[in-house]
C-alpha cells in the first residue's frame, strides 16, 4: 500500500458502481478480465497444491494423536458437502422465483479444531513451519511417523519458536490453538472486530492476545512489525502467505472429490456455480484458484461482501487492489460480518483472481441474519453471521446476474446447475452469542 492521493470524482466517473457502494445498495460486478481459458500462474502449480495435499496426509497421524475428534477422518481437516434443499424451498418461497438446480452447502462451519474456514489455510501454514524447523534440527524426516510432533520432546523443542498473527477473530483462533497445541509461544494481534469469546479461548489455551482499537489492517501491520524484530519469530501474513493460500487451495482437491463420489457432473452442459464470502481474500481465492485449474470454463465463481466492507469488490474492479480502502470512498468498515471487515484487500489474491472468478456481490448484514435465522430453522445448522454472504448467491444470480447467465449461454443449462454456497465458519461460537444471533433482526 502506498500513500498516494486517489483521486474519487474521477474514479466515480470511470466506475459508476462506486456511487451504489456507497449508497449502501446490492451491487453486482462482473468481472471483464475472466479469461476463457485455464491460466496456471507459474508461481503458485497444481502440483504445489497436491504437495500442500501430501504435507497434511503426513501430518494426519498427529493431527488425529492431538485432536481425538479427528478420529472419524483420520486425522484429515474436511468439511461435508450437504444438499439444503428445505432452504432452498425457504429462499425461494420468500423471493417468489425458483433456484434453477440443486443447492449444496460446504460445511466449513463445521470444520473440526477450528470451526471455521480458517482450519484450513492456517493449520496448514503452522503445520509447514513446524515441519521446516524439525527438519532443519534432524528431528525427523519425511517418512517418518508424525505422531512424534505430538510428545514432550517436541513441544520443548517449540517451545524456542514464536508465532505471530494479525486477525479479525477466526485465524486468530485457528493458528492460536494449533501453535499452543504444538507448543509454540504464540501472539495474536486482535482487531476490533474481534469477539470477547474468541481471546478468551485462547488465553485459557495459552495464547498471547494483544487488543487494538483499530481494525484489521493496522493489527497486521502491528504484528508484523513486531514479529520483524525478533528472529525466532514466524509471522502468518494474511495478506501476502503463500503457505496459507496452498492450504485453503487444497480445499479445490478435496471438492473436486466429494463431487465425484456424489456423482455431481460438472462439465459443458452442467454448470458448477460457488459462492464464497470474501475478507482479505486468502480463503477465497485459495479455493477458487484450484477449483478453476480444475474446472476451467464449467466454474462460474463469485465473492460475498458486505455492504460496508466491499473490499476485493472495489480493488479488482478499480484495478487499484491494495491502494484503495473501502474508507477512501466513505465506508465505514462496521459490519456484523466480523469475518468479512476488512477495508483493504490483499494485492497478492486480487490480481491472481483477475483471470479466475466471475464477480463479486454485496449483501446487506439484515439478509445475513435472515438467513442465518433461516438455516436454523429449516436445515438446523448454524453458521456465523459472515458465512452467510454465500447464501445470497443463488438469490443475486437469479436477480441481478441473469445478464451473466446469459452472456455465457448458460440459460438452457440452468436446471442442470449445482450451486454450492461455501459456508464458512460457526462451529464454535457460544450458546449465548448463537441465542443472541438468532434473536437478532435488523
Ligand atoms: C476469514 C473468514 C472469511 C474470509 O476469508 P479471507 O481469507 O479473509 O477472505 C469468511 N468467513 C469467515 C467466517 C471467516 O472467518
Amino acid at each position: 500500500m502506498n500513500n498516494q492521493k486517489l483521486n474519487i470524482s474521477e474514479l466515480l466517473m470511470q466506475f459508476p458502481l462506486i456511487e451504489k457502494l456507497q449508497t449502501e445498495q446490492y451491487v453486482f460486478w462482473e468481472n471483464e478480465k475472466l479469461t476463457s481459458k485455464k491460466q496456471e500462474n507459474e508461481n503458485i502449480t497444481m502440483d504445489m497444491i497436491r504437495d500442500a495435499e501430501k504435507r497434511l496426509q503426513r501430518f494426519s497421524s498427529y493431527i488425529q494423536a492431538a485432536f481425538p475428534i479427528t478420529k472419524f477422518s483420520k486425522g484429515i481437516i474436511e468439511s461435508e458437502l450437504k444438499e439444503i434443499a428445505a432452504m432452498k424451498k425457504l429462499i425461494e418461497g420468500r423471493r417468489g422465483f425458483n433456484i434453477p438446480g440443486t443447492l449444496y452447502l460446504k460445511c466449513d462451519h463445521a470444520l473440526p479444531i477450528a470451526g471455521s474456514i480458517k482450519a484450513r489455510g492456517g493449520i496448514y501454514e503452522v503445520l509447514s513451519h513446524a515441519e521446516k524447523l524439525a527438519l532443519e534440527a534432524g528431528l525427523i524426516t519425511e517418512d517418518d511417523n508424525y505422531e512424534k510432533f505430538h510428545s514432550e520432546e517436541f513441544s520443548q523443542f517449540f517451545s524456542r519458536y514464536k508465532v505471530a498473527v494479525g486477525s479479525t477473530g477466526n485465524l486468530g483462533l485457528s493458528i492460536g490453538i494449533i501453535s499452543a497445541e504444538l507448543g509454540f509461544q504464540v501472539t495474536v494481534h486482535m482487531s476490533s472486530e474481534a469477539k470477547e469469546w474468541k481471546k478468551d479461548l485462547l488465553r485459557e489455551k495459552g495464547v498471547e492476545v494483544i487488543e487494538y482499537e483499530s481494525d484489521y489492517t493496522s493489527a497486521v501491520e502491528n504484528g508484523r512489525k513486531a514479529a520483524e524484530q525478533d528472529e525466532t519469530c514466524h509471522f502468518i501474513d494474511d495478506e501476502n502467505s503463500m503457505d496459507l493460500f496452498l492450504g485453503y487451495a487444497v480445499a479445490g482437491l478435496r471438492l473436486e472429490e466429494q463431487l465425484k463420489q456424489a456423482k455431481i457432473k460438472v462439465d459443458a452442459g452442467h454448470p458448477l456455480f460457488v459462492y464464497l464470502p470474501c475478507g482479505v481474500g486468502g480463503a477465497p481465492g485459495g479455493i477458487a484458484y484450484c477449483l478453476k485449474q480444475i474446472y476451467g470454463d464449467y466454474v462460474h465463481i463469485f465473492f460475498a461482501e458486505p455492504f460496508a466492507s466491499p473490499s476485493m469488490l472495489l480493488g479488482m474492479m478499480t484495478g487499484l487492489h491494495d491502494n484503495i480502502s473501502v474508507n477512501d470512498i466513505g465506508l465505514t468498515n462496521q459490519t456484523e460480518a466480523d469475518g468479512l471487515a476488512v477495508g483493504r484487500p490483499s494485492r497478492f489474491v486480487g490480481t491472481l483472481m483477475e483471470s479466475v472468478i466471475s464477480g463479486c456481490y454485496t449483501v446487506d448484514d439484515s439478509f445475513l441474519f435472515r438467513s442465518l435465522k433461516g438455516m436454523f430453522e429449516t436445515e438446523n445448522i448454524f453458521m456465523e453471521p459472515s458465512a452467510h454472504a454465500g447464501v445470497y448467491g443463488p438469490i443475486e444470480l437469479m436477480m441481478q446476474g441473469t445478464s451473466y447467465i446469459k452472456k455465457h449461454g448458460l440459460a438452457d443449462k440452468m436446471e442442470n446447475a449445482t450451486h454450492i454456497i461455501w459456508s464458512t465458519g460457526g462451529d464454535l461460537v457460544p450458546e449465548e452469542s448463537r441465542q443472541h444471533y438468532l434473536q437478532t433482526e435488523i
